[in-house]
């Protein structure tokens, strides 16, 4: 016993002097890094003409007051950027981190259009957040008063935590379910961590929750509560479930073993990043390392799943997408970043069946683009003759979702969809035609973005408080 503590005693003296230079060595890395990164968005932001044609504005969905904080950040006035930047976005240091720019603001920057490079609004917006979080400006919600009216949010995705936000600053009761066992939607579980640190969605969680709002998570909606019980105990209930049914595809050696799901693929990672226990990735289902992987698809999700591998360390990473590079649906700065990190793209290629059992590889049919169909998009036509075998130890098919039918589920068929299966909900409001009953997000929008699903969410709960305004008024009256 006395040589064991004497042994720790040594171990822990030796470590010190080491540890300390490091811990130094960290200090100074910090401090130099956050002076660079101060300088670089100084510089980024004094780059806005302040040009008075603010498209940028007009093309963030959220009309974010970005010349404005721009000026600011270049005047070195950061809180007052941090406060002007939170007044239209509950999660700024995430918009920054994973909004496509180059479709939205940064794409309508005056300065990008005219050839110049655009100014880097998103990073400014990350760092304007992150320096906010680390100076303790970022503090939990603190209503000015206590309302008796409650809001049941089903889905803690970001169209659901942004309605919460908004509702409980105005002291509105705030319950928030969902069926994980962490808040944050697809910010926690679908989009990997590489491009959003967790780290940052459980702080938000995290201030959340310490501002009032009450989470039921592990608590599926039309199981473990039902529906109707949520339009009893509330008096609004707002639907933010987003959509999660993996579009497939019917094709010989379909049901193979090897074959996954875009979504149990990222979801595994995501979970592993947690230390979370996922036996599915210990035993090499849902893993990529040393593995050759073939992603079918070409959207934002078929670029996650490539880069993730990647990281895993698969052997090869191959991109399947039936049409070109200039018609797919994902974000072209993501293909960038996925070729630089080594992903080969095979475009004009359809999967038509897959070999083996576990899969071997997948068979690929050459594609051509045709005439434009009715949507304008050229169709692509079948090459006869020109089919090969792509090997693969995994295939994950990354091909779209969604929406699960929520009528059938929650035995409301009263509860109004639209021909694909998103409820059908006023853009403006989320309003449903069931009384108080509201939708935003995903579900809504089928498979959107991030900003699209916070907007939807804060403008349903404007909606929702004109509401409980207009109602407490009349039982005054
Ligand atoms: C892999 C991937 C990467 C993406 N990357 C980006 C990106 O880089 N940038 C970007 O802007 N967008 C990205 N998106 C899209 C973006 O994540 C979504 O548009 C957004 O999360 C939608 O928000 P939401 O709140 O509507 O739904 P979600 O985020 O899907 O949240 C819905 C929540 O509802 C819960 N839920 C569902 N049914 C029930 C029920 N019956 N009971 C209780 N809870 C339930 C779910 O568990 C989930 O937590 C990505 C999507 C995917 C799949
Ligand atoms: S929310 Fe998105 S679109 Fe709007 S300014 Fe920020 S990064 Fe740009």
């Amino acid at each position: 016993m006395a040589s064991q503590q004497m042994l720790k005693f040594v171990t822990v003296e030796r470590g010190m002097p080491e540890k300390r230079e490091a811990d130094a060595r960290r200090e100074d890395f910090k401090e130099i890094y956050a002076e660079y990164a101060d300088a670089k968005a100084k510089e980024q932001s004094s780059r806005c003409s302040q040009c008075g044609v603010p498209y940028c504005q007009t093309h963030c969905p959220l009309h974010n007051n970005i010349p404005d904080w721009l000026r600011l950040t270049a005047e070195g006035r950061l809180r007052e950027a941090y406060e002007v930047s939170q007044a239209t976005n509950t999660f700024p240091e995430i918009c920054g981190r994973i909004c496509p720019q180059d479709r939205l603001c940064e794409g309508n920057c005056v300065i990008e259009q005219s050839g110049h490079g655009t100014v880097t609004i998103g990073a400014v917006e990350k760092y304007i957040t992150d320096t906010a979080w680390e100076e303790g400006w970022v503090l939990p919600i603190s209503p000015p008063r206590e309302r008796t009216e409650s809001v049941g949010i089903i889905g803690a995705g970001p169209g659901g935590l942004a309605a919460a936000d908004v509702l409980r600053r105005a002291g509105v009761q705030v319950t928030v379910y969902d069926r994980y066992d962490r808040a944050g939607g697809l910010l926690t579980y679908g989009i990997p961590g590489f491009k959003l640190e967790k780290d940052v969605v459980m702080r938000r969680n995290k201030q959340l929750e310490l501002g009032g709002i009450t989470f039921e998570l592990n608590c599926t909606v039309g199981e473990d509560v039902s529906f109707e019980d949520m339009r009893t105990k509330h008096d609004a209930v707002i639907i933010a479930t987003g959509v999660y049914k993996s579009r497939e595809i019917e094709a010989p050696g379909v049901g193979a073993q090897g074959l996954v799901r875009a979504i149990d693929f990222l979801t595994a990672s995501n979970r592993k990043s947690f230390g979370d226990a996922v036996p599915e990735f210990d035993d090499g289902t849902l893993n990529a390392e040393g593995k050759r992987v073939v992603v079918i698809g070409g959207g934002d999700t078929a670029m996650d799943c490539v880069r993730t591998s990647v990281r895993q360390g698969a052997t090869s990473v191959k991109c399947l997408y039936r049409r070109d590079r200039a018609n797919m649906p994902g974000s072209q700065r993501e293909v960038q970043n996925a070729e630089e990190e080594g992903v080969v793209f095979e475009w004009l290629s359809a999967p038509k069946g897959f070999v083996g059992d576990p899969v071997t590889g997948v068979m690929v049919q050459k594609m051509r683009l045709g005439a434009p169909d009715a949507t304008g998009r050229q169709a692509p036509e079948v090459i006869e003759g020109a089919d090969y075998v792509e090997e693969a130890d995994i295939v994950i098919m990354a091909l779209g979702f969604e929406p699960e039918d929520l009528p059938a589920l929650w035995d409301q068929p009263e509860l109004p969809v639209t021909r694909w299966g998103t409820i059908k909900a006023a853009f403006t409001t989320g309003e449903t035609d069931l009384d108080g009953v509201y939708a935003v997000g995903d579900i809504v929008r089928g498979a959107s973005l991030v900003v699209w699903a916070i907007r939807d969410g804060r403008d349903c709960a404007e909606a929702i408080l004109q509401k409980l305004d207009a109602g407490a008024q009349i039982a005054a009256e």
